[in-house]
């Protein structure tokens, strides 16, 4: 009995002091007038002209999405939402799902099927290849045969995810790296059928970079840590690319579109010289926007100069985020909000596109590239 007095005892006070050391140091953080830098969310107090854009000026072609439940999805929602924006056509790189290649068979098929039975003009689908499978025999043909049987179906690109050069491995435990040669018969196989290959390689450079204070994502390392790319336990972010910008060189029959804007969007100078050197490769700015909106002047002037290599891309499906997108590309709007605080501490500025750009990077480039896109759509 009279332990436990004593455990309650003991308790308590642990308790008490415990209140008294949190009371504390709230005092001394209001005190002082500390936050931590999550909760800083300072309102703009400048007063210029707000164009809030919901509708894109132009139809346009979401190049660059994913959405997971294709095979049973009821469309017609996401419809009424695409019209809403004027989005006339969704690519869906997601189309094989996860899994067996059985199961990845299946799940295209089903998709394909939802398409053709309810909005045959509104959706595109992608393919996937399972790269751990590399050591099986036959992998190359195997893979050359599926996408041939895929494209016969309706699919109209390849999408290639970022764990090929980061995580992917051998059955050895090797990772494979993205100008491995065993995968050559897939790119050329791409270009005889005419399809893309939509192929994200890296992440942005800051993710290899030390955590510290002079980090440009370091509240991206906070929020998820797992992003980190440890140099001793991965290959360098200039590794990735080179290897990545060795498939462009070695396949040049075979149109690529380099993600993300290549992850050189914070270097446009570098993302032009690329273009230049590649004729084969064309980029894309899904998840990217706050990149071209920190510097319009410079932006607006390589979109306009590339303005036949980019296309318009998002990643995430969200109506309001799309919102951002037209108003940074179409408007002059300065220092407004991202939605996202762990890409972009900055405020974005409206590049204010010519047309003609606007045109190009919304549909005109996608209708080049995917010819079974029906240009009625954008009349
Ligand atoms: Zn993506």
């Amino acid at each position: 009995m009279k332990f436990l007095k004593y455990i309650f005892l003991f308790s308590l006070s642990i308790l008490v002091i415990g209140l008294s050391v949190y009371y504390v140091v709230d005092l001394v953080q209001t005190k002082n007038n500390l936050m931590d830098i999550e909760e800083y969310s300072p309102k703009s107090t400048l007063v210029v002209p707000e164009n809030i854009i919901t509708k894109a000026k132009y139809p346009f072609v979401d190049v660059h999405n994913h959405i997971w439940n294709m095979p049973l999805k009821d469309l017609s929602d996401m419809v009424k939402e695409m019209d809403s924006m004027n989005m006339a056509f969704i690519i869906n790189l997601s189309g094989s799902g996860r899994g067996t290649q059985a199961l990845r068979d299946e799940y295209f098929s089903k998709s394909i099927s939802n398409i053709k039975d309810n909005f045959p003009t509104r959706f595109g689908l992608f393919v996937n290849v399972d790269f751990e499978r590399i050591d099986e025999d036959g992998f190359s043909q195997m893979n050359v045969n599926m996408i041939k049987d895929a494209v016969s179906r309706g699919a109209i690109g390849l999408k290639i995810y970022k764990s090929l050069g980061l995580t992917s491995k051998d059955s050895k435990g090797n990772r494979i790296a993205i100008n491995d040669v065993r995968l050559d018969p897939i790119w050329n196989v791409c270009g005889e059928l005419n399809i893309p290959v939509l192929i994200h390689s890296g992440e942005p450079a800051s993710f290899w970079e030390p955590k510290d204070k002079y980090n440009e994502r370091w509240l991206e390392l906070r929020q998820k840590p797992g992003r980190y790319r440890d140099p001793k336990e991965n290959p360098s972010f200039e590794e990735v690319l080179a290897e990545q910008h060795d498939i462009f060189r070695k396949h040049p029959n075979t149109i690529f579109i380099n993600a993300h804007l290549g992850w050189m969007g914070n270097d446009l100078g570098r993302l032009g010289r690329h273009l230049d050197k590649y004729p084969n490769v064309m980029t894309e700015i899904a998840a990217v926007i706050a990149e071209l909106g920190r510097q319009p002047i410079y932006a607006r002037n390589f979109l306009t100069k590339y303005q036949d290599r980019i296309l318009f891309g998002k990643d995430t499906y969200r109506v309001s985020e799309y919102h951002l997108y037209f108003r940074v590309l179409e408007t002059s709007d300065e220092h407004f909000d991202y939605f996202r605080k762990r890409h972009a501490h900055w405020r974005m500025y409206g590049l204010n596109l010519p047309d003609d750009v606007l045109k190009k990077i919304y549909y005109k480039n996608a209708l080049k590239l995917f010819p079974s896109i029906s240009g009625d759509l954008f009349e």
